[in-house]
């Protein structure tokens, strides 16, 4: 059946550290964070009731009514969606401590009780859910939180999701600690890894980064590279007053290529795009009309735009057809 609705509406769940969630997109005017479990901490799961509060919103957006937490968001679109009880979008973001110390990350407001922060062992729930055949093999599974690497059951995990034959797995990491499970999951080209390094010089990372590991994550990510499957892409997440110089973004573009990788992502700081939303300097369109035009003359094949930088985009054609 035709209607308008999105895939995590659909089948998509959200593990964080104290909650499960439908999604993890929140830039949009409702807000998002669409509760399923609150104060959860690793718990068995009742699927079964999971579903049934699904099912009972599925027919209310059937009929039309969007939940307002989605309203405005650019994920809703008119698909003809399935109404069978299975997941096949699942964020894996249960944790938060991490090994680098990015300046606008969230963890920033308290670097030690995020670092410390108790975390569930997620193995057993995606374990039960791939048991329970409700896991779909054409799943997009993605890992963002904290550092993924480090955490204790990521090996474990990563290798148990490509034994099941799960072929997109995504991986937010930065690149800082090297990850066999990462590298057999490139080589099966059943992973894509995104590295944020947010700069095209060493000076640039350790100022965003606040860790002296630039030279440490491009060799990293020039070894993963020579599996030559999979996709990495390298990301750069624009902060005004920062990182916001044309020859910066240049030169990301220039050593990715060097190190063998052809795909980038970009974004724009969250804050500061909330907070600039509608009053978006026009040296931040330069810069951001540069990466989304010429990309291609450093051989670079494609360029994915996150939330904010889709926003932008959207926002920015919007008001061009306008004037
Ligand atoms: S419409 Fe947006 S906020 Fe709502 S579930 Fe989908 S992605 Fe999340
Ligand atoms: S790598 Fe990610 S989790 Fe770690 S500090 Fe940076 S933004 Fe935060």
């Amino acid at each position: 059946m035709k209607y308008t609705s999105c895939i995590h509406l659909e089948h998509g769940i959200t593990f964080f550290s104290n909650s499960v969630q439908i999604c993890c997109i929140s830039s949009h005017p409702g807000g998002g964070n669409i509760l399923q479990i609150e104060n959860y901490h690793g718990e068995p799961i009742n699927w079964e009731d999971i579903f049934s509060k699904r099912s009972i919103m599925r027919e209310n957006i059937k009929n039309g009514i969007i939940p307002d937490k989605c309203q405005g968001c650019y994920y809703l679109k008119e698909g003809d969606w399935n109404s069978e009880n299975y997941f096949d979008e699942v964020l894996i973001g249960h944790f938060t401590h991490c090994n680098c110390n990015c300046i606008y990350c969230y963890t920033e407001k308290d670097k030690k009780f995020f670092n410390q922060n108790k975390t569930y062992n997620v193995y057993p729930i995606i374990k039960d859910m791939i048991d329970k055949g409700i896991l779909s093999k054409n799943s997009t599974i993605t890992f963002g939180g904290g550092e993924p690497t480090i955490l204790k059951e990521f090996e474990e995990l990563v290798y148990m999701l490509l034994d099941y034959d799960v072929y997109n797995i995504r991986i937010h990491s930065d690149g800082i600690k090297y990850s066999s499970a990462i590298e057999k999951g490139l080589k099966l080209g059943k992973i894509t890894l995104i590295t944020s390094i947010d700069s095209g010089s060493k000076e640039v990372y350790q100022k965003i980064k606040q860790v002296q590991c630039y030279d440490q994550v491009w060799k990293n990510l020039a070894n993963y590279a020579k599996t030559k499957n999979g996709l990495i892409r390298t990301k750069f997440v624009l902060i005004p007053g920062v990182n916001d110089s044309l020859a910066e973004v240049k030169n990301w573009l220039k050593q990715t290529y060097e190190a063998g990788i052809t795909d980038v992502a970009f974004d724009i700081e969250d804050n500061w795009f909330k907070e600039h939303r509608n009053n978006i300097p026009q040296y931040v369109y330069v810069i951001c009309d540069f990466v989304f035009e010429c990309y291609r003359q450093y051989n670079i094949k494609t360029c994915e735009l996150y939330e904010r930088a889709s926003n932008l985009k959207i926002d920015r054609e919007n008001r061009l057809k306008i004037h």
